[in-house]
């Protein structure tokens, strides 16, 4: 299917953070070093300095103050901020950087070239035309490419976690050589199939309950009645009768992005149940899903519409009658 602007800027997104999630260790932007006990963080050793205060080198207070600023303060700052981005914009992370999510969508369109299913637990595979008005005819010699893209990128994954936790250029010397220690080894063998088990039968799951980063993301997003969400502009519902439900054919968390907020829990802000409206709708001014915010998230939120302090507001914001308190702003009335 073509990729609108949009989904090519997230593709972008995405892959600029995959590349990221494997280079940030032989970089030393970040990685848990074993065998050195302490972290990297942006090419500098991570340590709180406890070595110096045993031999003696610091003071307690200056050990303390390590712990402070340079132990807990970053991580309590980015948690901080990750969590502000989610209470605003939701599960953006998840959407548009997480290298867990553009093996799902992966994994997903691959399926879908294969059986016309999201997955393998769905019932009914979803309609072969697309909201770009191309058709996608199953074909099961795509089963062979899904098997094999699942085993690869789960050996990346694999590889990439063993290099977070030892000497990257050990790691990737060792593998080159074929010099992999006995534990080395079974870490790449244990990991690669427990996350090829896990790409192939349980990608979605993973998302929705066992992610911790999702969870709470999605918890404080849901703690935002604002925040930015998917909306469906009822008053163009009728267009809707012209289209095959492509949003809730193309979601890759199997949601059904014309309901309220909260059956939209897992929502990962990926827009492209927005891109496949816009392009189903292209005849038209405007599609009726999009991204909507304050007044208009409310009404998603809440399914009522936004109660306003401000008695001057116009009625037509708020989707209430017009009265003398809420005067129209277009008419007058
Ligand atoms: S509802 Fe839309 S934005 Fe949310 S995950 Fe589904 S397709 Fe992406
Ligand atoms: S909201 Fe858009 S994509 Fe979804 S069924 Fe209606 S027209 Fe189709």
């Amino acid at each position: 299917m073509a990729r609108t602007k949009l989904q090519l800027q997230r593709f972008w997104f995405q892959s600029g953070f995959f590349l990221l999630f494997i280079l940030a260790p032989p970089l030393d932007l970040l990685r848990y070093d074993l065998t050195q006990g302490h972290f990297f963080f942006l090419g500098m050793n991570w340590t709180l300095g406890i070595d110096g205060l045993i031999s003696g080198e610091i003071s307690p207070l200056e050990a303390a103050m390590n712990i402070i600023f340079i132990g807990f303060l970053p991580i309590a700052l980015t948690a901080a901020g990750l969590i502000w981005i989610a209470w605003k914009f939701g599960r953006l992370y998840c959407g548009w950087l997480c290298p867990h999510f553009s093996v799902v969508e992966m994994i997903n369109k691959l399926m879908i070239r294969a059986s016309g299913k999201h997955s393998i637990w769905e019932k009914k595979p979803i309609p072969e035309l697309q909201a770009d008005g191309s058709y996608i005819k199953p074909d099961k010699r795509f089963w062979l490419v899904t098997v094999l893209a699942a085993l690869f990128f789960a050996f990346i994954w694999a590889l990439s976690f063993l290099t977070y936790l030892l000497p990257p250029f050990e790691i990737y010397s060792n593998l080159i050589n074929w010099e992999l220690t006995g534990n080395q080894a079974r870490f790449l063998g244990v990991g690669t199939l427990l996350l090829f088990i896990e790409f192939m039968f349980a990608r979605h799951l993973f998302c929705r309950f066992g992610c911790a980063v999702g969870l709470f993301q999605s918890l404080a997003w849901m703690g935002n009645n604002r925040a930015l969400v998917v909306g469906f502009d009822k008053q163009q519902a009728n267009l809707c009768s012209s289209c095959n439900n492509a949003c809730d054919n193309i979601c890759p968390m199997r949601l059904k992005p014309r309901t309220i907020k909260r059956k939209m829990f897992t929502c990962t802000e990926c827009a492209q149940c927005i891109s496949a409206c816009e392009q189903v709708q292209a005849a038209q001014p405007s599609a009726p899903l999009s991204w909507v915010t304050d007044a208009d998230a409310i009404v998603v939120a809440t399914d009522k519409p936004a109660k306003s302090t401000d008695p001057k507001q116009s009625c037509t914001a708020l989707n209430e009658p017009c009265s003398a308190q809420r005067p129209c702003q277009e008419t007058g009335g």
